[in-house]
């Protein structure tokens, strides 16, 4: 009998699914390992997935302090694009839509990837001018693009507030077709069981501690259940990243605050697209629930929790542009710890320290990048060099005024 009949469904739920097939292992660590990645995240976890499939190298263990995919991969609203202007970004983000274009199937797992389009609308004309430079940027480097003035923007999305009165005035917007959103669970999960089946340990409850050291050589981690020793170490643990690099006395430009994210009870499809204005971004969740995220918290945090003017500004937004859904009830918000740099773009690359890789800095957007983001950072952990597409994404750049400006805002990311 199947393990999806009726029967093993009921059977599954009265014994407490104790006979349910696990997906990956729960694996005892070894004493040492070629790679340990720090972060069952969705980073590290496709960093491993990647080590094994693209590079052979399967002794490899994430080591994640809670259960995987409790951090920002289980925490954020979903988007993906790859609306990117300035040289290095635009570069990265389409290699992450490529890829995510064809995730389901390389992990043979279904990611629910929804290439439903992403729409930034524009409220002034000066907004509509710099929309239609990032647009036309897009083009010149290969990437979709459509530039939408108000009547098309009222076709596709006829619900919105076009009135004259409305608080935030439409004059048009920039659409990107390919890009959508994903289901991030499933992400997560996709990864961890490609993964586990190339043999990577994922060894969950297992916070580390602190690092190994012989000189300037990093040669294992710390955890709470011991040492374990490593040929090389990656860390990708977002929000966390300088609790742990100060353990190795390495100081980064990344500031660790709070993003916050809604999610309404469901209601019949109402929004096909990703829709973002100047203070909010929204998309219906293939549940029906409407999802909202807006600006990080100025404040440093380390808390994974949101707070109530939050709440307030970003429901206000949300009805001004959209009025239809002022009855519905919000049923969850929660936070998330973002990782920020000075320039708004990620670091992936090696350190001073010889062994010791680093993975961080995705501000508002390490969702999109998580295919490219793995791919990279395997590259560069298993070649001791960047990938091209990673190579402006240096710690030094801060240093040497190489800075890729262009902050991940999620709400906007240019300034209107
Ligand atoms: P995480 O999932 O946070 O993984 C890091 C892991 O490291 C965690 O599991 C953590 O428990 C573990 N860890 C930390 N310290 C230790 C330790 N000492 N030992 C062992 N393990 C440790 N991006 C987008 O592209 N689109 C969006 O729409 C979007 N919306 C967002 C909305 C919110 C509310 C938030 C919070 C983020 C959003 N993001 C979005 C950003 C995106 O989620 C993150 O940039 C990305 O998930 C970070 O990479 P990750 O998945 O590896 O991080």
């Amino acid at each position: 009998m199947s393990r999806y009949s009726a029967f093993a469904i009921l059977r599954h739920g009265l014994t407490g699914n104790r006979s349910w097939p696990r997906v990956w292992r729960e694996p005892e660590p070894k004493s040492s390992y070629d790679v340990v990645i720090v972060g069952a995240g969705g980073h590290g976890l496709a960093t491993a997935f990647y080590l094994a499939q693209n590079h052979g190298i399967r002794k490899v263990a994430v080591i994640e302090k809670g259960y995987l995919g409790s951090g920002n991969v289980g925490r954020n609203t979903t988007i993906v694009r790859s609306n990117y202007m300035m040289d290095g970004n635009t570069q990265f983000y389409e290699h992450s839509l490529k890829l995510w274009e064809g995730l389901s199937h390389a992990l043979n797992y279904n990611v629910m990837f929804s290439q439903r389009g992403h729409i930034i609308l524009g409220h002034s004309p000066d907004a509509m001018e710099s929309l239609a430079r990032r647009a036309n940027t897009m083009r010149l480097n290969g990437i979709d693009s459509e530039l939408l003035g108000w009547d098309a923007v009222r076709k596709l999305i006829p619900h919105l507030n076009y009135g004259p009165e409305a608080r935030y005035q439409i004059y048009g917007g920039l659409l990107q077709p390919r890009a959508g959103t994903a289901r991030h669970d499933a992400v997560a999960w996709g990864y961890a069981r490609a993964a586990d089946r190339l043999g990577v340990d994922i060894i969950q409850n297992c916070e580390v501690t602190g690092f190994l050291r012989q000189g300037d050589r990093v040669t294992g981690v710390e955890t709470a259940r011991g040492p374990i020793a490593a040929g090389k170490v990656g860390l990708a643990v977002a929000g966390s990243t300088t609790t742990l690099t100060e353990k190795l006395g390495l100081r980064l430009p990344i500031e660790s605050h709070i993003l916050q994210a809604f999610v309404t009870e469901p209601v019949k499809p109402l929004l096909d697209f990703v829709v973002v204005n100047g203070h909010l971004y929204m998309s219906q969740s293939d549940k029906g629930g409407m999802v909202f995220g807006a600006h990080i918290e100025q404040y440093n945090s380390y808390a994974q929790r949101g707070n109530l003017p939050r709440i307030q500004e970003v429901m206000q937004t949300a009805i001004a542009t959209l009025p239809a859904i002022s009855r519905l009830r919000i049923v969850r918000h929660w936070g998330g710890i973002m990782d920020q740099t000075p320039d708004g773009s990620p670091i992936i690359a090696p350190t001073p320290l010889e062994g010791f890789y680093l993975n961080c800095g995705w501000n508002y957007g390490g969702f999109k990048a998580t295919p490219a983001s793995g791919w990279c950072f395997a590259h560069t952990i298993a070649e001791g060099t960047p990938h091209r597409f990673n190579a402006p994404f240096t710690i030094d750049r801060f240093a040497e005024g190489r800075q890729i400006d262009e902050h991940g805002y999620g709400p906007y990311n240019f300034r209107q």
